[in-house]
This record gives C-alpha cells, structure tokens and sequence, in this order.
C-alpha cells in the first residue's frame, strides 16, 4: 500500500504533508489528498481487487492509507440488487438498489469510518471522535470499540432513540449538545484546536471523505465493470455525492472499466473527467434542509447556510462543507438535484419497504421520493441503467413511522380475529 503523496489544497493547490490536517493555512480552503497514481496503475487491476477481501479493503490500493491492518468490522461489500417490483411501480426496466443500510453499524459511514479510524490509529491517535447527525456517532463508536481506542461522540440533542442507543451501546463518551448539527460542529472545531483527538470529519476529513469513493467502485464491479447511466443519491455535506462521482472517474482513468482505455488524471487529480464517464448524478435533499439543492435550481455556484427543520435528521446539515464541489460535479454531470417535500419522506419510506423489503431510514425516503419525482418527469428512459443508494436502516427513526403502522390487536380467539379482519381487507399487491 502507501500510494499517498500528501495532501493539497482544493482552492491555491499548496501542498501538505499527509498529516491530520484539513484546512489551507493560507487561503482556508480544504485539503484533499493526492495519490501517486502512477504507481497506482502498475499494482491495480480487476484480477487483484476481486481477490481481495469481502469489505472496502479490497479497494485499498484507492485508499489514503498504508497500515496492512485496517480497523475493519467488514464494512461495504453490500448487495447491489435489481428492483424489479419498484422498476414495474416507475416504469423503470433497470433499476438496482445499492442496499447499504446493511453494514455493520446500519449505515454508509461505517465505509468512511473504516479509513478515518485506520488513519487515525497510524497517525498515533488513542481517542476517535467526531460531529455526527446520528450515524457517523454510531459507526465511530463502533470502529473505536474495534480499534481498541476511546471514542467521544458530540450528537444534536434532538436526535433519535434509535441513533441514540445505536451510538451508546458501544461505550464511547456520548454528549448531547442543545444545539443544531452546524453548531455541534463548530464547537468540535474549537474542541479539536484544545485536544489531542482525531475528529474523522474535522482533522482527518481529507481520508474520512475518500471512504465514500467506495461507493462507486463497488456499484461498477458489481455491474461487472460498468457504469450506470443514472445514480440518485440523499446529501448532506455532499461529501458522499462528490466522491461517488471521484470513485467512478477514478475506475476509468486506470483503465479498470470494461472497454475504457486509461487516461492521465492531469495536474487536478480531485476534478479529473473521463470522458467516457457519462453517468448523470442526481442529488436529493429535503426541503427542511436543501441548501445544495436550492443552490442548483437557482442558478448559484455557492450555497448559502441555512437552519435545517427537516425530519430527515441524518441530512440536516444547513452548512454544507462540500456544497460547491457537490455543484460542480452536478455541473459537470448532466445531473439535477431533487428537493423532496418534507411529506412525502415517509411516503418513500413505504414505498422501498413494500415493493422491495428493504426498511431504510428517513435519509432513504428522501432519495426514495427523490427518484419517484425523477421517473415520471422524464428523466429517466425506460432501459436506462438507474442505481440508487439507500445510505441507511429503518430501524433507527422508528418515530418517523410509527403513526403509519398500525397492527390489528386481538384476543387468542377465532371470533376476535375474524371481527378484527372486517373492514380491513388484507392489502393487495
Ligand atoms: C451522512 C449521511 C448521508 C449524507 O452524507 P454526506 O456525505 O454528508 O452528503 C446520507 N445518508 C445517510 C443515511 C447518512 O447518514
Ligand atoms: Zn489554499
């Protein structure tokens, strides 16, 4: 491993060395790190990545990383499966699902944790800890708990139960903070500069955020090497949107897809295009809290802060820190960003669970509705190869649903059940 030049500014291009750093001292832009891909290309190849372990680690020529022994709890390697009852519902005869609500802590950052927590522990580091809308608390707690480190969580105190014990259970220091996402981290900022901890989204976000390039790499092998025409995707940050789209650029400058030749990633590494990546990504985002989004259907190229009220809570960050990188790759894609109606979450929540059984949060009924919205306005043609990434697990907003679900409570008798069954015909498909 070890293909990790340093780090580089994304706005004066300075260079750093790779060290737990995310901010220019010059220009305060974000660092984002830079790889010998050189190198790189004389060791990768589909033959050697199929080999490697069931988990993002079969990617780790791609990752910031040089220890031979990750902190691995088998994050990634999660099923891409074709939705062929939800295809049916949209008119869509190549939809897939990227289920990664089933990782280890139920959520996609179980992938950018797995690099943060391994960097972390080369860089010397004995407490993980991060700002977190819910699953980044639960997933780094895990991997602290795997590493055999500390963990300290900073949480917004409205969060829900699900995230709450899905982060505790794990023993880390957990604090609940009285104050909106943007606020918790902030104050995490100002805790980083007073202590010795790796922050994964504040000082090692250049190596966290490159995790999420996973993403795209896997939904490619799993396509045998090829890439969708569309991906649907929910953003926060937009950290996950960019390097999806970074992910599957990168796939196509070693020459890793099927009838790709390779290309030189120019002096830009973090904004090489090739040309034969064609895939159109869509964001969504509720409408409590879609800066990015409203940014793109105003015409801007900067996000303006806002103070999120959404019930998709995982999403609610109202500073977004790669908002302009996520307009750029919308831009350079072709895509769109969607702004899903506060109402209608829960509405795509139902409608993955009863076509396809699969029970995701509330972060994957906005991407849900998102992608209903996009199919029949026209977005998509009917053949057209669509992914969607459903980022996290049902089973931690329970709340968000609870007034849908109502099961029929009966006596143990015959009598009670049949009296219960009239005016409730079992729901038809
Ligand atoms: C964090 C999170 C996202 C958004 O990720 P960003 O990289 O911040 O845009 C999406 N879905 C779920 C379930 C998340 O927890
Ligand atoms: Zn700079």
């Amino acid at each position: 491993m070890a293909f990790l030049n340093g780090l580089k500014c994304r706005e004066c291009g300075r260079e750093y060395p790779a060290e737990p750093l995310n901010v220019c001292d010059f220009c305060f832009g974000p660092l984002e790190v830079v790889y010998d891909y050189a190198t790189i290309s004389e060791v990768v190849s589909r033959d050697r990545i199929s080999q490697g372990p069931l988990s993002i680690w079969r990617y780790a020529d791609l990752l910031p990383v040089d220890s031979e022994e990750p902190v691995d709890i088998m994050a990634g390697y999660t099923p891409l499966i074709k939705a062929k009852n939800l295809g049916k519902r949209l008119g869509l005869n190549n939809l897939y699902l990227k289920n990664d609500s089933v990782n280890p802590s139920f959520s996609f950052k179980d992938r950018v944790v797995s690099v943060a927590a391994t960097k972390a522990v080369e860089f010397g580091f004995d407490t993980l800890a991060c700002a977190s809308t819910g699953n980044l608390a639960c997933s780094v707690a895990a991997h602290a708990a795997r590493a055999g480190i500390r963990s300290i969580v900073f949480i917004p105190s409205d969060l829900e139960r699900g995230k709450v014990i899905g982060a505790a259970i794990y023993g880390p220091t957990l604090v609940a903070v009285d104050g909106t996402y943007d606020e918790v981290n902030r104050l995490c900022s100002e805790i980083g500069d007073n202590y010795p901890w790796a922050f994964v989204n504040i000082n090692m976000r250049p190596y966290y955020a490159e995790g999420s390039k996973t993403l795209g790499y896997e939904v490619a092998e799993q396509l045998g090497w090829r890439l969708p025409d569309h991906v649907v995707i929910p953003s926060a940050s937009g950290a996950m949107f960019t390097k999806i789209w970074k992910g599957f650029n990168e796939l196509a400058c070693l020459g890793l897809l099927e009838g790709v030749d390779a290309i030189s990633f120019g002096p830009d590494q973090n904004t090489a295009h090739h040309p034969a990546v064609t895939t159109r990504m869509h964001m969504t985002q509720a409408a409590g809290c879609s800066p990015i989004a409203t940014a793109w259907q105003n015409g801007q190229t900067h996000v303006r802060p806002v103070r999120p009220n959404s019930i998709a809570k995982s999403l609610a960050i109202g500073n977004p820190a790669d908002g302009i990188y996520a307009l750029r790759v919308l831009e350079e894609s072709g895509g769109s960003a969607q702004i899903v109606p506060e109402d209608r979450v829960v509405d795509g929540i139902k409608l993955l669970a009863e076509t396809e059984g699969i029970f995701t949060e509330t972060a994957g009924g906005v991407v849900m509705s998102g992608l209903q919205h996009l199919a029949e306005s026209g977005a998509f043609g009917k053949d057209e190869l669509v992914v969607v990434y459903i980022t996290g697990n049902g089973l931690k907003t329970q709340e968000a649903v609870e007034e849908v679900v109502n099961p029929l409570s009966i006596r143990p008798t015959l009598s009670s059940f049949e009296e219960a069954l009239q005016g409730r015909p079992l729901a038809i498909r």
